[in-house]
């Protein structure tokens, strides 16, 4: 593929880079989507509920062509304390509104629209720097190759790499960063819907507050010293130390020289 003529480079495949392509290229805009994974979605991941109403506004009737894994007909909150929890639950009135997805197909689905209003994708290509002459950034630089164009959207994420070249943005300070794990356990569609109670294709999801989410928070004591020195070499105890959870585990940081996520 010629990497010549394009009017704009979206940086990132995920749903902002896809739908910034997308719209453009329905315009008529020569647009190039950049995404640095194998596909759209291979990197990403997420809590796994989308809410229905961005894709009506790019798809119309379409959005359901999207690849929905469930509606969510059930919703339940539960509030936790360590040793003591409290559940609601409740029913959506419309189940349409949103679905459960999954990111490695959501995307790449999101990125082949794109495509088929003609923006041009290019996956495994990560952009590593911006072109910028006189204060403008007129381009972006992935390997070897140096792409101009006349504006760049920077679509490659919540830390933003390219944001912070431009002078945009800077990092976000670590205490404000939680780290996150997830588990998906595959199970037979019956077995889902016996479980949770649902009928064929509804979904279930339930949100939790609370004990568990108060995260990288850490009192202002000894240890507090401790953590700040350890930001000094971009490296943090897991924040579960400071609860008497597993100790000596270290967790690399989003930061100076900590290198892309
Ligand atoms: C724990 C957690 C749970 C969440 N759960 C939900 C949920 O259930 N539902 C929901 O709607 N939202 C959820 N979100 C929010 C959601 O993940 C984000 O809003 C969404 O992913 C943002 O999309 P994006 O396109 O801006 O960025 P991303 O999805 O992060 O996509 C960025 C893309 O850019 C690519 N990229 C990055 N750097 C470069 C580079 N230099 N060159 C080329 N490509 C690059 C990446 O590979 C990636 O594909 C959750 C977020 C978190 C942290």
């Amino acid at each position: 593929m010629s990497l010549e003529g394009f009017e704009v480079a979206v940086v990132g495949a995920g749903p902002a880079g896809s739908a910034a392509a997308l719209t453009l290229a329905r315009e008529g805009v020569q647009v190039l989507l950049v995404e640095r994974g194998s596909f759209p979605g291979s990197k990403n991941v997420f809590g796994g509920r989308i809410y229905s109403y961005a894709l009506k506004r790019l798809f119309g009737e379409r959005w359901k062509e999207a690849p929905i894994e469930r509606f969510v007909r059930k919703e339940g909150i539960t509030f936790l304390k360590n040793d003591s929890a409290f559940s609601i639950e409740y029913e959506a009135t419309d189940p349409t509104l949103s679905f459960t997805a999954i990111r490695a197909k959501f995307d790449k689905w999101l990125g082949e629209q794109a495509e088929k209003a003609g923006a041009s994708l290019i996956n495994d290509a990560r952009v590593d720097d911006l072109l910028i002459d006189k204060g403008q950034v007129r381009g972006i630089v992935a390997g070897q190759d140096k792409i101009p164009t006349d504006a760049v959207i920077a679509c490659d994420g919540t830390t933003t790499g390219l944001a912070r070249k431009a002078g945009l943005v800077t990092m976000q300070e670590p205490q404000t960063i939680s780290m996150g794990m997830k588990d998906v356990i595959e199970l037979p569609s019956e077995t889902i819907e016996e479980r949770f109670g649902l009928d064929s294709g509804e979904g279930a999801a339930n949100v939790f507050v609370g004990s568990p989410t108060d995260g990288g928070k850490i009192e202002n004591s000894s240890e507090d010293q401790a953590f700040h020195q350890e930001r000094e070499d971009h490296r943090v105890r897991c924040p579960y130390d400071s609860r008497g959870g597993p100790k000596n585990v270290e967790t690399p940081l989003y930061g100076r020289n900590a290198g892309s996520r």
